[in-house]
């Protein structure tokens, strides 16, 4: 029986050199077929007018450039984008754009559904179902860059960050090559602090991250002392605040970078109180970093709120006064259901902790 064809887009640049040489050819075919791909948004073999005739007939027979179909795309009214792309029969993701004065930020996600159960998150009280390839990961930036028109200098997406659904270090193996393919010249030539993994702590791989990709890091922190992050984010009971913070040093440290963004969710009643940011500026004064206040975004089923817009300023004040550069996250496309911690996507969840499976009713985008 013949081996399902191999998908370009689940390699990075250097992978698709060994599969290249491995095909007897030179390691300059990966390239060009980035060229292809990511350049060109050209996926026909038969277009790749710089390889042999007999190359392209050998592409045709064992591999395939396979991305995900377009179910649907939400404009806001503020002019953010969701998309929801069919990555199997019964899964389905989504990524967001959010287009800004002088940037363009594109939200993509990492697996389908998650499994940290974070108390305020709809990805995580929707249960999980699987780990995204590479490829479904890559493919997001692709149909985005595609369906806006992003092409040779007008360039719209400028910033990718990896906060959609899931934790990107939860899928480390998935995530790495699509953060290369996003920073590769031949990919879609981010710059490196352009490129945003977000996590609510997994430290072992903000280590191995550390060693492998110089890109930028947030980190969901959202509570300033172990008993209430252990409360919002349960990952913490395994890698602690001290854990955490440690590994984070390094991260600056070895890279090098200027600082990292410590993201902070703002519960009403929760962890908003002056308090709670008099204790967050303590813990972080030798962590050089700045802070993203997030209101919290409200989904069906949750018992929490917002915090009031006096706590917001004044947490935010508090922050700034001890030196912090903060910003507020401007809630952007709630209206679509595409703000921080509304994804949801559609899919089936395998650990049953939603209490129904979501049927699929969705309208192919023509
Ligand atoms: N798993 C990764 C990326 C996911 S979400 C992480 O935890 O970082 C990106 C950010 O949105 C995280 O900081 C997350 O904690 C936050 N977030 C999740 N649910 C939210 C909600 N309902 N309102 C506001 N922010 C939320």
């Amino acid at each position: 029986m013949k081996n399902a064809p191999i998908n370009l887009l689940n390699h990075d640049r250097a992978g698709l050199e060994t599969l290249f040489l491995d095909m007897g050819e030179q390691k300059f075919r990966a390239q060009q077929a980035m060229k292809w791909i990511y350049g060109e948004q050209n996926l026909d073999f038969d277009a790749w007018s710089n390889f042999s005739k007999v190359l392209r007939a050998r592409l045709k027979d064992d591999y395939q450039v396979a991305v995900p179909t377009l179910l649907s795309e939400q404009v806001s009214k503020d002019g953010t984008i969701k998309w929801l792309l069919k990555v199997d029969e019964v899964n389905a993701v989504e990524t967001v754009f959010i287009p800004e004065k002088n940037r363009g930020t594109l939200c993509v996600s990492s697996q389908v559904g998650c499994t940290l159960n974070c108390t305020f998150c709809a990805t995580g009280a929707q249960g999980f179902n699987r780990h995204l390839t590479t490829a479904e990961i890559i493919a997001q930036v692709w149909v985005a860059a595609k369906q806006l028109g992003h092409h040779g200098l007008d360039r719209k997406i400028t910033n990718v960050v990896m906060m959609g659904m899931g934790e990107p270090l939860a899928n480390y193996s998935q995530v790495l090559p699509a953060l290369n393919i996003m920073r590769d010249d031949f990919g879609f030539g981010l710059a490196n602090r352009r490129v945003t993994v977000s996590t609510a702590g997994l430290v072992p791989y903000i280590d191995r991250l550390n060693a492998d990709a110089d890109v930028s890091l947030a980190i969901s922190l959202h509570a300033p002392h172990d008993e209430l992050r252990n409360q919002l984010v349960p990952l913490n009971k395994k890698y602690n605040i001290k854990t955490l913070l440690a590994s984070c040093k390094n991260f600056i440290q070895n890279k090098r970078k200027a600082r990292i963004t410590i993201e902070y969710t703002l519960i009403d009643g929760m962890n908003d109180r002056p308090e709670h940011a008099r204790a967050l500026c303590k813990l972080l004064a030798n962590i050089p970093s700045k802070i993203n206040l997030i209101p919290f975004n409200p989904f069906p089923g949750t018992a929490f709120k917002q915090s009031q817009p006096e706590a917001i300023e004044a947490f935010k004040g508090v922050c700034m006064k001890n030196g912090f550069i903060t910003t507020v996250r401007k809630t952007r496309g709630d209206d679509i259901a595409a703000a921080c911690g509304q994804l949801a996507g559609e899919f089936m969840d395998r650990t049953r902790r939603s209490a129904q499976i979501k049927k699929m009713q969705l309208e192919v985008v023509a």
